[in-house]
């Protein structure tokens, strides 16, 4: 096991335990998660070593980097999947001051075909094989893999982390990798689960959003502005992602070894809370700009 002994947002040395959860998608394995007593960013501590932390991304159920359809709530995922896309482009058409588009952890491609079909000149950055060859056969993109990314020209006008940020081992590294990239005045958008929402406050433990080992750190929205900050970067926008309440919520409830209606009850129930305002989405999306 590996034991961070410097928080990655402060360099704060004192963690007090925060939660124990189980890894339910792959190893059923416990792994707490502590919160740092200077700037309260949770992270997942201690982490499998690095040569082994691939082997817990081992599992039919994790969805992001499959496309089959087995399962009620895989089912969902996909249909759901088809609707975010369309708001996902729409948001970069917004926010996009030219068509260089950079997508890290780009999984099977589906969102970069979705944009190169609306003629974004698009580059995806995906660290696994089977992800890779998927987005190739399936979607005609041909993700760089890790290493390729210093090779690549600056200047992006957007750069996106659709749920990637709290997979990276290497977090302040690859984020000032990834701004040097950016053009000037280019966007980093970052979505990530928020452990400061209603469902996660109420699965606790359960919560499908922490998601251990696999995710390392849970942003809170006051830490992740503060991580940015710390590269030169300003937020200048946190947005919803209404459809992960649903998918969360049924997901933990599952965990818990309840009901999918409770589940689907207890995701509207979360947003019904968030639209009250506080930043308080299950997952959200954070624009950064580059000065
Ligand atoms: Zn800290």
């Amino acid at each position: 096991m590996l034991t961070i002994s410097r928080c990655p947002v402060c360099d704060g040395q004192s963690f007090p335990p925060f939660l124990t959860c189980k890894d339910f998608t792959v190893s059923e394995e416990s792994f707490p998660i502590v919160s740092c007593s200077d700037c309260g960013f949770l992270f997942t501590n201690p982490i499998p070593d690095l040569d082994v932390l691939g082997n817990y991304y081992k599992a039919e159920s994790y969805v992001s980097h499959t496309s089959s359809s087995k399962g009620l709530i895989n089912f969902l995922y996909q249909r759901v999947r088809k609707i975010t896309l369309k708001r996902k482009l729409r948001l970069i058409q917004r926010i996009a001051k030219g068509n260089r588009i950079l997508d890290f952890g780009c999984g099977t491609g589906h969102f970069l075909a979705r944009l190169q079909a609306a003629k974004f000149d698009v580059t995806g950055v995906e660290p696994d094989a089977d992800a890779r060859a998927v987005a190739e056969k399936l979607n005609g993109i041909r993700p760089l893999q890790r290493h390729e990314l210093s090779s690549l020209q600056p200047g992006f006008d957007v750069i996106t982390l659709w749920h990637v940020l709290e997979h990276l081992p290497d977090l302040n590294k690859d984020i000032s990798e990834l701004i040097a990239l950016l053009a000037p005045g280019g966007t980093l958008l970052v979505a990530v689960p928020n452990p400061t929402s209603g469902d996660a406050e109420l699965y606790k433990e359960y919560w499908a959003g922490y998601d251990v080992p696999r995710h390392l750190y849970h942003f809170s929205p006051t830490v992740i502005k503060r991580l940015f900050e710390k590269h030169g970067m300003e937020c200048s926008a946190c947005l919803p992602m209404p459809f992960d309440a649903y998918y969360v919520s049924m997901l933990s409830e599952k965990h818990k070894g309840g009901g999918m209606l409770r589940g689907f009850f207890n995701g509207w129930k979360s947003n019904r809370r968030a639209r009250k305002g506080g930043d308080k989405w299950s997952s959200q999306i954070y624009l950064f700009q580059k000065k």
